[in-house]
């Protein structure tokens, strides 16, 4: 039971294939669930009862060139926002060795 958001697999796709790209302060597993998170937040949910059916509808959104474009600048805004204040240990460790 339970219902599947696939927006949630596009943004961790994408956020997967751009990260290196992005200038992240941090790319641990928390940073980057807060940056996943807060783009959530910002992106139109697309919830599925079945989950089988969750490739068909990434692959619509892989083929939709305005929405993905949209989805990026979601991220990275995203991903900027948590760079400035990374809220993990990681960090916090690596900033109390310089
Ligand atoms: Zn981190």
């Amino acid at each position: 039971m339970g219902v599947h958001n696939v927006m949630e697999d596009v943004v961790r796709d994408t956020l997967m294939t751009y990260k290196n790209s992005m200038n992240l302060a941090c790319d641990c597993e928390r940073c980057l669930n807060d940056i996943m998170a807060l783009a959530l937040n910002d992106l139109p949910p697309r919830y599925v009862a079945n989950s089988k059916f969750s490739p068909y509808i990434r692959a619509e959104h892989q083929a939709d060139r305005q929405g993905a474009t949209n989805i990026i600048t979601v991220i990275a805004k995203s991903a900027a926002k948590v760079s400035s204040s990374p809220r993990c240990e990681t960090y916090a460790q690596t900033k109390q060795h310089n």
